[in-house]
């Protein structure tokens, strides 16, 4: 019998919860007739609602629905690294608590994964929205410049569409540990990490209960996580910038001196030197900004910090 831990982070999930357990059942005796045994690693990730509660419930209740409980929110990059920790299966799958991830998807996964031939292997089974339907436009347009720009500055592709839900072999998540970065990008990571990846598609859904952790700000601040993660393109870009300003400003000032020999020195061209004072220092505090943001990066990185705490831990043996 083949095993297949199945990773839940949860984030104040108290009333999708109970509907995600449901759904499940009827999937993990499909699993178990293909021959696949399944246990839960759900992470709390420092909910303030009665999720833990919950959970210690579903632990009462049923067995394989182990948990781990952060003593404060780490953020869902956290909680799935503590859940890939945890899982001790023979395949590991990542999904989220709301049903946006079809859990009907499962068996197909590992129906996958059985099938590649050996030497050839599938290591991993991603899915992928095909829209994004329900989500504000201009979420969407922002999403869209996002993949399109850091698909052209890292040599690591991230997929637009992808999603974290994914069935994975031992041998992909024992990589995927031994990445133990504190600015975690998971997109970025479940493809640096290499092996055959296939994609299955599928239409976007609505969440079943509560509502979305991710504001736009969110979005975007982890955007720029992603982009200094798996890119120094912006190092590269300040740098050049500076050169091209050295040598325009070399010539500009050439010109200045030559036309002062020729024309004399009429005291004009105010305006235009404030222009170019500020515009200078707008790109140096640019350049600056760029490199601040990588220098926070490593700083956080030396820190040398765990992930998460934990508070509470009941897994199934
Ligand atoms: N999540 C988490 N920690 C957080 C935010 C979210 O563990 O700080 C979990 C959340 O409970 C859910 C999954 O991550 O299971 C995806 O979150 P959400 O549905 O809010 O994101 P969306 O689907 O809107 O991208
Ligand atoms: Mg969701």
């Amino acid at each position: 019998m083949k095993h297949i831990s199945i990773v839940v982070p949860c984030y104040n999930e108290e009333e999708a919860l109970p509907l995600y357990y449901e759904a499940m059942l009827p999937v993990l005796e499909t699993l178990r007739a293909q021959g696949a045994d399944v246990d839960f690693v759900f992470v709390d990730d420092g909910s303030g609602d009665g999720t833990l509660r919950v959970l210690r419930d579903l632990h009462e209740k049923d067995g394989r629905c182990g948990y781990v409980s952060f003593s404060r929110n780490f953020g869902k990059e956290a909680a799935m690294y503590a859940g890939l920790q945890h899982a001790k299966g023979d395949y590991v799958a990542v999904m989220d608590a709301d049903l946006q991830d079809p859990p009907d998807m499962l068996p197909d996964m590992l129906r996958i994964l059985e099938e590649s031939p050996a030497d050839d292997p599938v290591d991993c089974v991603g899915t992928r929205r095909t829209d994004r339907k329900g989500e504000p436009p201009i979420r969407s347009f922002f999403a869209r410049c996002f993949y399109r720009l850091i698909n052209r500055i890292s040599k690591t592709e991230i997929v637009d569409g992808a999603r974290d839900y994914r069935l994975m072999t031992r041998r992909m998540v024992d990589a995927i540990l031994s990445l133990s970065e504190y600015n975690r990008f998971s997109k970025g990571i479940f493809s640096w990490v290499g092996f055959k990846t296939r994609w299955l598609e599928y239409v976007n859904r609505e969440r079943v209960a509560g509502e979305t952790k991710w504001s736009f700000r969110k979005l975007f601040l982890y955007s720029i996580d992603g982009i200094t993660a798996f890119s120094t393109a912006p190092l590269a870009i300040a740098s050049f910038s500076g050169m091209a300003i050295c040598a325009v400003s070399f010539i500009a000032l050439l010109f200045v001196f030559i036309r002062a020999l020729v024309f004399g020195d009429p005291v004009a061209g105010w305006p235009s030197m404030i222009c170019i004072i500020l515009f200078l220092g707008g790109v140096q505090l640019l350049g600056i900004g760029i490199l601040g943001q990588y220098l926070a990066k490593t700083y956080l990185e030396v820190k040398n910090r765990p992930q998460y705490v934990l508070q509470e831990k009941n897994l199934k043996e």
